[in-house]
């Protein structure tokens, strides 16, 4: 099923998500909605909050449009690790209709993060897909990426 993308400026965008404890067939449900979602935006991530749902819950797909498609979501998403080399780069947001924002973020990150079913795990991420994890683990605090701009109205 494919979701309504909230588009800023909706208060649900810029609320702090709270932790997923239950890891059940609604969970798991929003999950597959948010990636049919997500393709049909068409984009490379989506972030719970976008479709009105304040967890902690992100999914995406940084090849599909390129290469063979790898869904993944991501639950209780933590960056505990980012390299001190950065880079600026160009992001898109599905609730930022067709604008985009240039952002200076590390080029290498390291996320530990839960799956659909409460599994731990750890990855490390480079190039575009680290901007994605960290472009998409932001909307969970209720950040979006023109605030990283000069002179951007929150
Ligand atoms: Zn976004």
């Amino acid at each position: 099923m494919t979701l309504p993308i909230l588009q800023h400026p909706d208060p649900i965008l810029r609320e702090t998500c709270a932790p997923v404890t239950v890891f059940d067939e609604a969970l798991q449900n929003l999950a597959e909605d948010m990636l049919h979602t997500m393709y049909d935006a068409p984009g490379r991530g989506l972030a719970a909050p976008q479709v009105g749902h304040a967890i902690r819950l992100f999914v995406m797909d940084t090849t599909w449009k390129e290469e063979d498609p790898t869904p993944q979501a991501f639950v209780n998403p933590q960056i505990i690790m980012a390299s001190p080399e950065t880079e600026v780069g160009e992001e898109g947001c599905l609730s930022l209709y067709g604008q985009t924002c240039q952002v200076r973020r590390p080029v290498e990150v390291t996320l530990r993060y839960q799956d659909l079913w409460g599994e731990t795990h750890m990855d490390v991420f480079d190039g575009f897909a680290a901007r994605c994890v960290q472009h998409e683990r932001d909307h969970l605090d209720g950040i979006l990426c023109i605030d990283y701009m000069d002179g951007a109205a929150a």
